[in-house]
């Protein structure tokens, strides 16, 4: 089969590999679609995210959909032709956070193109059955490959317990605070305002049903304005600046990772307006929410991707999302 490999820094190359075998309890999946995602493109351009560094040749993607085409021992419930998305990362089942339920907290997860694993921009992978869900028949395999980010939107509206009635504001208005963004809708927030520092994305954000949209570059929103504030950026100024809009008594939601470890925050202001923090790491038992509020249309996702590119042109996608951010909302590779 063929794969992208991600040779070096900036170099992915097409490369015949191996084509998996579904074993016990897997399903052999043919991938239709992949998201490219930011930690996608960070790999790609520095190698690194954090603590996890690709040390060898490694295929990235893990936002995918496809087609199950073969199943292995064991399997049930799933079957050749069925259209699924795969969670893409699977957790030991052993520890006492798998055992609680949050298994995203699995010190033993193997998790898509997360080095060393590989991903999906690839024509197969063999996946545990367990964690491949079917698509309902209404809900298109584009759609199904933006399942995964919906799942941290989903989520992070969960954490920040958005109720009907709830004024929201969501800071950066790229892919994760636009799904954030349209879960908080779903989830009954009668406001939401969006920022971001980029016209196009805010523009993105207009058009998917954001009540206000603020150019961060120009304009400030009001202090004690909010009952929820979600960062989806994790930088200096959208932190505190989330503990600012924040009513007393509020929530902040935690989501982005900005590029610094440590990030000064105005600690004594969120303790005198006795402010909820909480913070989300990928999401847990959110898919089958996910999928089957698209296929209700309680959310509409078909408004995220800009940009299509077929899987031969994937080092030339790769660039041009890593050079165009100020044009790309969401960029999918066709298989
Ligand atoms: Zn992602
Ligand atoms: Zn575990």
């Amino acid at each position: 089969m063929k794969a992208a490999v991600l040779e070096d820094i900036g170099k992915i190359s097409i490369k015949e590999m191996e084509k998996p075998k579904p074993g016990p309890g897997e399903v052999l999946i043919k991938i239709e679609y992949v998201g490219i995602c930011g930690s996608d493109v960070h790999y790609y351009e520095h190698g690194r995210i954090g603590d996890f560094v690709v040390e060898s040749p490694l295929v990235l993607g893990h936002e995918c959909s496809g087609t199950i085409v073969g199943t292995g021992a064991d399997v049930t419930g799933l079957f050749v032709g069925d259209r699924v998305v795969p969670e893409p990362g699977y957790a030991c089942n052993k520890c006492e956070f798998c055992k609680s339920g949050r298994y995203n907290l699995c010190d033993g997860m193997t998790f898509m193109a997360t080095p060393p694993v590989d991903g999906a921009f690839c024509e197969y992978i063999a996946y545990p059955a367990d964690m491949t869900f079917k698509l309902p028949d209404n809900v298109s395999l584009v759609e199904g490959a933006l399942i995964e980010p919906l799942a941290i939107g989903i989520y992070a509206a969960h954490r920040g317990k958005v109720f009907p009635g709830s004024k929201v504001l969501v800071q950066g208005a790229g892919c994760i605070g636009l799904v954030t963004m349209l879960a908080c809708r779903a989830f009954g927030a009668t406001e939401v305002t969006i920022t971001d520092v980029l016209e196009n994305r805010l523009q993105a954000a207009l058009k998917l049903g954001a009540d206000n949209i603020i150019n961060s570059r120009k304009a400030a929103i009001l202090p004690d304005s909010v009952d929820i504030a979600i960062d989806c950026v994790g930088i200096e100024t959208t932190v505190n600046g989330s503990i600012d809009v924040v009513k007393k008594g509020g929530k902040v939601v935690l989501v982005g990772m900005g590029g610094d470890d440590r990030v000064p925050v105005n600690l004594n202001r969120a303790i005198g307006k006795e402010i909820d923090f909480a913070t989300i790491f990928r999401y847990r038992n959110i898919f089958p929410t996910a999928l089957k509020m698209v296929s209700d249309g309680k959310i509409d996702i078909n408004g995220i991707v800009s940009h299509t590119f077929d899987f031969s042109e994937i080092g030339k996608a790769m660039e041009f999302v890593m050079n165009n951010k100020n044009e790309v909302v969401k960029a999918v590779i066709k298989l």
